[in-house]
């Protein structure tokens, strides 16, 4: 057997015992992980200083805290959730019990990515535990010293044999996707979402896939450009622009692109002062495969502010691409690094087809002092969430879905929607074996008078 093999036996064999099932059980894991967060917090952070020069700050502020905020929320609302929850009846069942009973899928392999791994590792994991779930635990290998952190740590605080933890790369991926689980949740890049879904459909395994791709960021001329350039700053720098629901390109009109730039410009020193690269508060790219990648989309645009680069310290500063063009090479993937491009479009509506011509985003953004401007671009797109006047911030409101549509992902999690994904929503009717005349209707024979009203 394999080590995946074995893994996923193990999960099996642990879920069979039908521990994961007892409620109390479930808030014991989840408080003892949530334990891991205070009392790791410094294995945690210098690992993620080796992988993206992620400073103490930023570990709490994108990784741990919200972690423990979401493992709080579970535990406070779990009873709630887990319980049956009764519906509407109709005539004909109106003297039976119904309800819907969430019960918990079996095996869920969690596959995460390396942009913030803690939080998209540990997310879905707090809504597999809470459901009952057994879950293997894939940790991304690009995030090589945080993976190692993972493997030591988790199974010291949380059941090792219901939730294992397996390390590797893409071989051992693949191992992991020949077996048989119940739930694949899966966060990353969309052509390995593909691969995935591929693999899940041998047995018919239901996924949820949390991808990225190019979310647009419109910016009205009515609006305040100081504050709309400061948030705008934030969302794209933020881990050196790799977060998939950064804003990845700009489209405003002409007129106001030089201001933008000079804002943004602004933003930055305020920010990570006049030399990012010496700033604590400002990341660095994975590894030399992504800056390489990141660096050659700068190739064919016109930098207008930044774009120097040091390959050894895997540095790119952060960067404003201007009058960027639809074919230009940085508009043809996913950025997932510190360039904004800014594409300079007549109008809305021109906003509007650019962004319908393209893959349903992540995120969509939208910067207006005009209710108007902000409900016309509502209605007229589609995109995972859409955020106006501020950036990434819907990610840490637990009562919105947090997932893609079409080619940004399927399925959502975070909070409630994190335990409901996970279970299986099992309709339950209880009827009495009393009470037989009222059923003698829908019985044979079907006489006309059965029906008469
Ligand atoms: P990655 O390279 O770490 O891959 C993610 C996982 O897939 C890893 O665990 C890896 O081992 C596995 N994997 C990679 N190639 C594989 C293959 N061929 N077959 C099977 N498994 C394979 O991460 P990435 O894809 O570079 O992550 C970045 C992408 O993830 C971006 O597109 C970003 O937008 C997206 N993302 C989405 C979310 C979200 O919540 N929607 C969050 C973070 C990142």
């Amino acid at each position: 057997m394999s080590r995946e093999q074995q893994a996923v036996a193990c999960a099996r064999r642990a879920f069979e015992t039908g521990r994961s099932l007892c409620l109390d059980h479930r808030i014991r894991q989840l408080k003892s992980l949530k334990r891991l967060f205070t009392e790791r917090q410094k294995e945690i952070s210098d690992a993620l200083m080796k992988d993206l020069n992620k400073s103490v700050v930023g570990t709490e502020l994108y990784e741990t805290l919200g972690l423990e905020s979401e493992i709080n929320l579970t535990v406070s609302k779990l009873k709630e959730w887990a319980a049956p929850r009764p519906v509407e009846k109709n005539l004909v069942t109106i003297s039976d019990t119904i309800y819907i009973k969430p019960e918990p899928l079996g095996v869920v392999l969690i596959i995460g990515s390396w942009n913030y791994p803690w939080a998209v590792t540990i997310k879905p994991l707090i809504g597999a535990i809470a459901a009952g779930n057994a879950a293997v635990i894939k940790p991304s290998e690009v995030c090589v010293h945080t993976a190692k952190v993972m493997e030591d740590l988790l199974p010291l605080y949380i059941d090792k044999e219901l939730y294992p933890v397996v390390t590797g790369g893409v071989v051992e991926t693949q191992e992991l996707l020949r077996q048989r689980f119940d739930h694949i949740f899966y966060t990353g890049n969309s052509l390995v979402g593909k691969a995935i879904m591929e693999a899940a459909s041998k047995f018919l395994t239901p996924v949820t896939l949390e991808l990225g791709g190019k979310s647009p960021c419109y910016i009205d001329k009515n609006c305040d450009l100081t504050i709309a350039c400061r948030r705008i700053t934030w969302g794209k720098y933020t881990n050196c622009g790799q977060t998939c629901i950064a804003p990845d390109y700009v489209l405003c009109d002409p007129s106001i692109q030089e201001r933008v730039i000079e804002e943004i410009r602004k933003a930055i020193k305020d920010f990570y002062t006049e030399n990012p690269k010496t700033c604590a508060d400002y990341g660095r790219i994975i590894n030399q495969r992504h800056f390489k990648r990141i660096k050659a989309m700068m190739d064919d645009s016109t930098v207008a502010l930044g774009g120097d680069n040091d390959e050894a310290n895997c540095y790119i500063a952060p960067t404003i691409l201007r009058d960027v063009k639809p074919e230009a090479k940085v508009m043809q993937e996913e950025i997932f690094g510190p360039l904004l491009p800014i594409l300079p479009v007549s109008d809305l509506d021109e906003a509007i087809r650019f962004i319908k011509k393209r893959e349903k985003p992540l995120a969509l953004y939208i910067f207006s002092s005009d209710n108007e401007v902000i409900q016309k671009m509502l209605s007229s797109t589609s995109s995972g969430a859409m955020v106006a006047n501020d950036c990434l911030i819907h990610y840490s409101v637990s009562s919105l879905p947090f997932g893609g549509v079409g080619n940004s992902g399927m399925g959502c999690y975070h909070g409630k929607f994190t335990f409901d994904q996970l279970s299986h929503l099992r309709s339950c009717l209880i009827k009495k074996l009393k009470m037989e005349g009222i059923n003698s209707m829908r019985y044979p024979p079907h006489t006309a008078k059965k029906l008469s009203r």
